[in-house]
């Protein structure tokens, strides 16, 4: 039904004011697929909007997701004041290309690229975005190296464990790369050294080590799979390179494990990329991605425009991006310093390691991993109890937590899990508040006959109409 405007004070035409309080004005029926003939009242249609949305979930008790839900006001507040900037008009907005630029910098020395001052990259949407570049960086060095030999391009293929993020299926499906997934085997959740080896060959453009993996918040092997990729050069076979997919742990291992190698402290590592918005602790909508030198990044993936004033180069996806969310990851990083980020790091390490042992302590769980790594672990439920990691990610979303539950990928498949991520400002107090609500379900689960719920059907949707287990891999 078209609905009419409210008087208002303002259009002689309509005499009156606006009745307040809002819900006053019901009956007002929105339509929901449509595109009204006619606008509402911005008050009338804030509320409506505003009443849809307090049906989604609580974002800081969402345990599934890696990406920022706590934010300092200040961050807010020069979010506010930016989300009119474009990040891609870099002309117009020059201090906002400034800090980008700074900000690359900073990620060159904390991963300690040879020469930070003229590393090359990039801010991004995400880590998504950012892996694809990656990808077809690591694709074209490939293809030229190849040309020039004059060996044929038309079968490149990619290496990388079958528990990588979804980004890299996409990356592969998307760029026509052959995905070489290296199974999970027995205890070996991640890829490993020596099969990563052994699944290259003349074809591979480059093998992803990830930092740490999605399903279970471990560390790959990355020095162990670049002294085998060593090896096999050194043999004869060919030099293929590694591309970090650090997306939470490049923000977490320099603070909390400086003397783990992983960086470009290893000649192979070409690349890597990270999410501003997961441990660079700025809201959603920024990813990094950095090479170690120019020779890293073909020239040739390097497009210049001058239709906004200027010669700009560009090698992204996206042509405009907000600019906010560059600017908060620049106050982050000046606002905590080095040591901020560690106590921060160091406090989510710290909730997830005690929380994992409070859970191993309940007895029917087993830990996959203890969120000594990332502060990220995985759980199981122990064989012969008559429930299953379904049900108990049931159950804390009747008290509101979302705990995600899902399988692994090949060859664990077998294994099913639930997994909580620790982020900032999920802090001790409110972890014992999910040990206490998980204490109040247990006699309940187990009393059950036997387990109610299984992947179908069971934790929550991540999309629309999708009510299924989450795969794992999906997890943001
Ligand atoms: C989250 C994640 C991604 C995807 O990152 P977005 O920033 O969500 O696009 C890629 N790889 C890993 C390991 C991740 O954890």
């Amino acid at each position: 039904m078209p609905i009419a405007h409210p008087p208002s004070e303002s259009d002689p035409d309509r005499p009156g004011v606006p009745v307040n309080p809002v819900f006053a004005r019901e009956p007002v029926e929105i339509p929901r697929f449509t595109l009204p003939d006619d606008g509402l009242d911005p008050d009338v249609a804030y509320q409506a909007v505003h009443d849809e949305l307090m049906l989604d979930g609580n974002a800081r008790l969402n345990l599934a997701t890696f990406v920022t839900t706590w934010g300092e006001p200040q961050a807010r507040r020069l979010m506010e004041e930016s989300f009119d900037k474009n990040m891609i008009d870099k002309d117009e907005y020059p201090r906002t290309a400034d800090l980008e630029q700074r900000c690359v910098r900073m990620l060159a020395a904390l991963w300690h690229a040879p020469d930070p001052a003229t590393a090359i990259g990039c801010s991004t949407t995400g880590s998504s975005e950012a892996c694809m570049l990656g990808g077809l960086a690591l694709k074209r060095r490939w293809q030229q190296a190849r040309r020039a030999a004059g060996r044929p391009t038309d079968r490149p293929n990619i290496v990388m464990g079958a528990n990588v993020q979804v980004c890299w299926d996409k990356f592969a499906s998307y760029f026509e790369v052959e995905p070489r997934l290296v199974p999970m085997e027995g205890n070996r959740f991640h890829l490993g050294a020596a099969e990563a080896v052994a699944h290259c060959d003349e074809n591979t453009i480059g093998v992803v080590a990830v930092l740490g993996s999605t399903f279970d918040g471990s560390y790959e092997p990355v020095e162990q799979i670049c002294a085998a990729l060593d090896e096999l050069a050194a043999g004869g076979g060919p030099d293929v390179p590694v591309h970090v997919d650090g997306a939470s742990g490049a923000m977490v291992a320099p603070f909390c494990d400086p003397d783990l190698r992983w960086d470009f402290r290893l000649q192979r590592v070409a690349s890597i990329n990270t999410s501003g918005h997961k441990y660079g602790l700025v809201y959603p909508g920024l990813g990094w991605a950095l090479w170690r030198d120019t020779a890293a990044l073909p020239e040739e993936l390097v497009l210049r425009v001058n239709y906004l004033g200027g010669d700009l180069p560009t090698f992204a996806l996206n042509f405009s991006r907000p600019g906010a969310q560059v600017i908060a990851q620049y106050y982050n990083f000046l606002r905590l310093g080095h040591d901020g980020y560690r106590r921060v790091q160091q406090t989510c390490r710290d909730v997830a390691t005690r929380l994992s042992a409070t859970i191993a302590d309940l007895g029917p769980f087993r830990l996959i991993t203890d969120g000594s790594q990332l502060p990220v672990f995985a759980f199981t439920v122990d064989d012969g109890q008559p429930f299953s990691v379904f049900d108990v990610s049931g159950a804390l979303r009747e008290q509101g937590w979302l705990v995600p539950a899902y399988t692994f990928p090949a060859d664990r498949t077998d294994v099913a899990a639930l997994r909580i991520v620790v982020r900032n400002g999920f802090s001790h107090d409110l972890a014992d508040l999910l040990v206490d609500d998980l204490r109040r379900v247990l006699p309940r689960l187990s009393a059950q006959a036997g387990p109610q719920r299984g992947p179908e059907g069971a934790s929550f949707a991540h999309g629309a109409g999708r009510p299924t287990g989450d795969d794992g891999r999906h997890g943001s």
